[in-house]
């Protein structure tokens, strides 16, 4: 099953009723966190059977079902917290302070055509909360083929998770290979066993907003030394900035090299990532983070997945050194310009997919694909995704967004 969380407005502002429920909610959540950690219990089944009845005493009024939706919540904070101190991280009883709740697709109904949540609050008692719909929200809520899942509401917005069985994939009739790089994805298309162009996405700000980020994380760092507590929190809002930023370039890029995926019935081949060992030089590591491109393949698949685009990954071993005309494999992989002594020389990006290619053509990822490399026009380019139109520019000097040729 595949799922989709699309938050929603509120029109009103959240009767009181609604927040007594949340502020009871938190609390049966923050209760069982506490009685679970104590008898070492996280399955929603034992903690409803340890804090049910206490809590129901307490609370008479609150509709059953919120009672078990929060001791699942209870279930999964105590297994991240349970897996922090697995790992070693020194992790205090975690205590919920956000104010919200969670309640599963039978707790509540939608009326999909006007926006309108009810959610029963005691026996006796509903609440209306009016959503605000956009185009967007529209497709969402029209598509019949999706389920309702959870409904999570907080203060100012709702989150409905909208459910899928995953498309068959469709029968792809192109395919195209793209090389993950710190900048830009690059590769090739291949229609009718022949490369027929190149085609590239580039997201040159993602860099930039990543070295700005980290820039101004360690001024802040020197700048409230005497001071670790506010240091931290502003290095975790930097932090989280820096993410929705990147987030949004990388669902940018992933839309774009996915409709142009669709529309030709494309099948995309990407490498695998997983495996790739950090790097020794930290300095290094830092500056080619594989934060965002993991995050990038993660983007494409899903949402390839939801529309039925398929996707074949591929081991990356050797593609940036190997020669796809004669196989021979190079030593260094430094310049931009790949060249080997049979003759054959490309740009050294669009070099690595093609040799993803063929790997993907070996393994039958591609389905007895055969194409010959030698032979392609590599002047026709198609850039899928630019450099993004709407980022703001840098406060800090750092300004100013390259872009690659
Ligand atoms: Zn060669």
């Amino acid at each position: 099953m595949l799922v989709r969380s699309l938050a929603f407005r509120l029109k009103d502002p959240l009767p009181n009723d609604a927040k007594f429920l949340m502020e009871d909610f938190r609390l049966a959540v923050n209760n069982a966190i506490r009685l679970g950690d104590h008898s070492n219990v996280t399955s929603r089944f034992a903690l409803t059977k340890l804090a049910y009845m206490d809590f129901r005493e307490e609370h008479p009024g609150m509709y059953a079902q919120h009672l078990v939706s929060a001791f699942e919540v209870a279930g999964s904070v105590l297994k991240n917290h349970r897996r922090r101190l697995r790992k070693g991280f020194p992790a205090q009883v975690p205590f919920i302070r956000r104010l919200f709740m969670k309640a599963e697709n039978q707790a509540y109904k939608l009326d999909r055509v006007n926006g309108i949540i009810d959610l029963p609050i005691r026996a006796g008692l509903h609440i209306r909360l009016e959503l605000v719909i956009s185009d967007h929200h529209r497709r969402y809520l029209d598509d019949e083929s999706l389920s309702l899942g959870s409904l999570t509401l907080l203060r100012d917005r709702a989150i409905v998770t909208f459910r899928k069985h995953p498309p068959e994939p469709y029968e792809h009739e192109s395919i195209i290979s793209l090389d993950t790089n710190e900048r830009s994805l690059d590769g090739v298309l291949v229609k009718e066993d022949r490369i027929t162009s190149v085609v590239r996405a580039e997201f040159p700000d993602v860099s930039v907003i990543q070295s700005a980020h980290h820039d101004r994380r360690r001024k802040l760092q020197k700048k409230k030394s005497h001071d670790r507590r506010t240091a931290k929190r502003l290095c975790a809002r930097e932090g989280k900035r820096e993410h929705h930023r990147i987030d949004y370039r990388m669902h940018e890029v992933a839309n774009a090299v996915l409709s142009f995926a669709e529309e030709r019935r494309s099948m995309i081949v990407l490498e695998n990532l997983n495996g790739i060992k950090p790097h020794r030089d930290k300095k290094l590591n830092r500056r080619i983070s594989m934060w965002p491109r993991r995050k990038l393949h993660q983007i494409i698949e899903y949402k390839a997945a939801w529309r039925g685009i398929p996707v074949a990954k591929v081991d990356p071993r050797y593609s940036s050194r190997k020669c796809p005309v004669c196989g021979r494999i190079q030593d260094s992989r430094k310049g931009t310009e790949f060249v080997c002594g049979c003759g054959w020389h490309i740009d050294r990006h669009i070099n690595a997919s093609i040799n993803l290619l063929q790997t993907a053509a070996s393994e039958k990822a591609a389905g007895g694909l055969w194409f010959s490399p030698g032979a392609f026009q590599h002047d026709v380019v198609m850039v899928l995704c630019g450099p993004g139109r709407a980022v703001r520019p840098e406060p800090n000097g750092t300004s100013g967004i390259r872009v690659m040729a």
